[in-house]
């Protein structure tokens, strides 16, 4: 993008913008507070979610690949917390550029996948299947509202993290929406009305961090070549062709990071002008005109959508689902599977804090809990431990 771009022109009527004021409805706690003589109710959240325990762990947590002690993979591959702070960043940014409330953001940013069991999504599928056998699910955003609203213990007047009600609906609204009659126990989220934008800003903000974030990562693994990136993702294959004849003498890998940056601005630009078109189109002055509005309101541009659908499409058959990829979510899948059934077998091997909880919880939903706050290495030495595994 030029350096004239009207950015002004970007920003939202006010009333749009989630407030933070001290008495404002979503900065409503479960258990009231005092507020802090110089923080913000959101600035508070972002903070509590960065010192929180489940946050820490997201280090040793796959984002695409896992480190396994037997490969010689490289290690500047993001993990679960690297790409968090990237979705952060572009987070932040863009609430700034539309106006809206930049804190919120960050916040929801921060905890968007806090919910995640190790390894990935391979390990989500085989945790939930595991439940199914006892009529549960796994879903990571329930389960991060479990974890922000009990697990995290900061507190001895009250249980986890005393989040306010706004981040804990954009908890519960990330990349999807829940039926009031199928989750009564959620009513307080205002689950027949959407989010406002700083959360509906979240899933695109996500998208658009993996997306280039897995390419670069992809094509650093040689998982993907240049030759196939260039002709299975258009939106790349434009900004190189253009980096290309920029810098003819550019290396390979200084003229994919060029474009990459290229394409990850395109993506937030284009997301922004997206935003700001609809509100106007839709005439929407007040979160409550967002709320209501007849669909979510942060998308794409329809051609920038189709560049980003084609780009998930190759990522999804060229890395996700690519051979190499396959063997690796199979092991995880059968270290999930084969803890869970030992430790459903001898509870005793739960730690004492888990053990309190089967009685509350019932077993499957401990063994589940417990399970997804491991790390990557730490499910590995309890699966080698529980059930006498030497196999790779
Ligand atoms: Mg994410």
């Amino acid at each position: 993008m030029t350096d004239t771009y009207p950015v002004s022109t970007l920003r939202l009527p006010q009333g749009i913008a989630v407030s933070g004021m001290v008495d404002a409805p979503l900065t409503h706690r479960t258990w009231p507070e005092p507020p802090h003589p110089y923080r913000t109710a959101f600035g508070r959240d972002a903070a509590r979610i960065l010192h929180s325990r489940a946050f820490r762990r997201l280090a040793g947590k796959t984002q695409v690949f896992t480190p396994l002690p037997e490969s010689s993979q490289s290690d500047h591959f993001r993990s679960r917390l690297t790409h968090t702070l990237e979705v952060t960043q572009i987070a932040r940014t863009a609430a700034a550029a539309l106006g809206l409330n930049a804190e919120l953001a960050e916040a929801l940013a921060l905890v968007h996948d806090i919910g995640h069991p190790p390894f990935g999504h391979a390990g989500e599928k085989a945790l939930d299947q595991c439940l199914r056998a006892h009529g549960l699910t796994f879903d990571h955003n329930l389960h991060a509202l479990r974890i922000v609203t009990w697990f995290e213990e900061r507190y001895a007047a009250m249980r986890g993290l005393n989040l306010t009600l706004a981040v804990r609906e954009g908890i519960v609204k990330h990349s999807r929406d829940y039926s009031p009659s199928q989750h009564p126990e959620l009513a307080e989220y205002f689950l027949n009305r959407f989010p406002p934008l700083e959360a509906q800003m979240i899933d695109l903000a996500d998208e658009i961090a993996y997306l280039t974030a897995d390419l670069d990562d992809g094509l650093d693994s040689g998982i993907l070549s240049l030759d196939q990136v260039r002709e299975g993702v258009p939106l790349f294959r434009r900004f190189h062709e253009a980096v290309v004849r920029l810098y003819p003498a550019a290396t390979n890998k200084l003229a994919i990071n060029e474009t990459l940056r290229r394409v990850l601005n395109a993506l937030v630009t284009d997301m922004l002008d997206a935003i700001h078109a609809q509100v106007r189109n839709l005439g929407a002055e007040t979160l409550e005109d967002i709320r209501r509005a007849p669909a979510r309101i942060a998308l794409l541009s329809p051609a920038m959508e189709a560049d980003r659908a084609q780009a998930k499409k190759f990522l999804y058959s060229r890395l996700y689902n690519s051979p190499g990829m396959e063997r690796i979510h199979e092991r995880a899948e059968l270290v999930v599977r084969e803890l869970f059934v030992a430790l459903m077998a001898d509870p005793t091997q739960l730690p004492p804090d888990h053990q309190v909880q089967i009685a509350t919880e019932g077993l499957a939903r401990t063994v589940a809990d417990y399970i997804a706050g491991m790390t990557d290495s730490f499910i590995q030495q309890s699966w080698i431990r529980q059930c006498g595994a030497e196999r790779s």
